[in-house]
């Protein structure tokens, strides 16, 4: 059976606004409602919807000093909604001002009756605001797809996607010369990113959390940014859709077996009961933040004695998922 994910997502997102958005509820403007904030009680016509993501976005990039004079930017761009909406506000700050400069980069993992149609709406994306597209292939670089590993590990695809994903865009944003990647994870990504470290112990990856993903200072690591860190799934979703981006909203077929899937659902059942949960577990975390740091950060960082990438082991992730393919 064929469906059609941009469909099922839209219809899904408009049931979620309209079973949150009464009809009699007028924004502030006295405008009719496309939102209504659970948690905040808020209410807002599409123009102050619209014009709210993008300050809190600048907002976030300015509180956190996310770009700095003279950055090279480039966005992991999947051609999903998240991503886009990355692409486009921060094209939107580098047309009016000379201080920055704007590309794209899209991983292709390999993974069939996907990732094709994401890419094809990232180079259309890139097209349309004149944006350099740079696409790194798993199978050019590791030698397989990644159907191919999960064929040949019986794995779970996050376990190796994750890590080889993350390094290739590091090494190809690298090559370009790159000075900041810009991601497109939003405030759920990030609540569940929080939520799977918490309920693992994983300190060691929750230090890495927060709108700049880096802490250790490396001239071969690329510094990550999150500039939607501070917006909530949903409303991505309909600012998308509200300014009608051409993006994919499907999901990856492995995304079901992983871990994160079943943390997601906790989460998105908490908030459904208890609305404020989402932010009140992003608040929480940020003043913590620093103590963890403190606490957990390892500041000493060595060379892979394989490829010659940081790492905080011996021998890097990377090299180790490589020698076992
Ligand atoms: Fe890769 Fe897992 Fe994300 Fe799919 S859900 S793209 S396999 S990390």
């Amino acid at each position: 059976m064929i469906y059609n994910f941009r469909n099922i997502f839209i219809a899904s997102v408009e049931i979620i606004i309209m079973r949150d958005t009464p009809i009699s509820v007028k924004c502030r403007c006295g405008g009719r409602a496309v939102i209504y904030r659970r948690f905040d009680g808020q209410a807002l016509c599409k123009e102050h919807f619209l014009r709210g993501v993008e300050r809190r976005v600048k907002q976030l990039i300015r509180k956190e000093k996310l770009l700095e004079d003279g950055d090279k930017i480039a966005v992991g761009l999947s051609g999903g909604k998240d991503s886009t909406l990355t692409l486009y506000m921060l094209n939107e700050i580098v047309k009016k001002s000379r201080k920055y400069s704007l590309s794209a980069i899209a991983v292709d993992e390999g993974i069939k009756g996907y990732r094709k149609g994401t890419i094809k709406h990232a180079r259309k994306l890139c097209r349309e605001l004149n944006v350099d597209l740079h696409v790194a292939t798993f199978k050019d670089e590791f030698g397989k797809t990644m159907d191919q590993i999960v064929k040949s590990k019986d794995a779970r695809a996050c376990t190796y996607c994750g890590v080889l994903r993350r390094y290739l865009m590091n090494k190809t944003a690298r090559k370009l010369g790159a000075t900041k990647v810009a991601i497109g994870h939003n405030m759920d990504d990030e609540v569940q990113s929080i939520m799977a470290n918490y309920i693992r112990g994983d300190m060691l990856r929750a230090v890495r959390l927060g709108a700049k993903a880096y802490v250790v200072k490396d001239a071969k690591f690329i510094p990550r940014i999150k500039p939607l860190r501070e917006i909530p799934e949903k409303e991505t979703a309909l600012y998308c859709m509200l300014k009608g981006f051409d993006t994919s909203f499907g999901e990856c077929p492995y995304a079901h077996e992983s871990f994160r899937w079943s943390v997601r659902d906790i989460v998105n059942g908490l908030e459904d009961k208890y609305p404020g949960t989402k932010y009140s577990i992003l608040r929480t975390f940020d003043r913590l933040l620093p103590k963890i740091r403190k606490e957990f950060l390892n500041k000493k960082i060595r060379k892979c004695e394989s490829c010659g990438e940081p790492t905080s082991k011996e021998v890097c992730k990377v090299c180790l998922l490589r020698r076992s393919l």
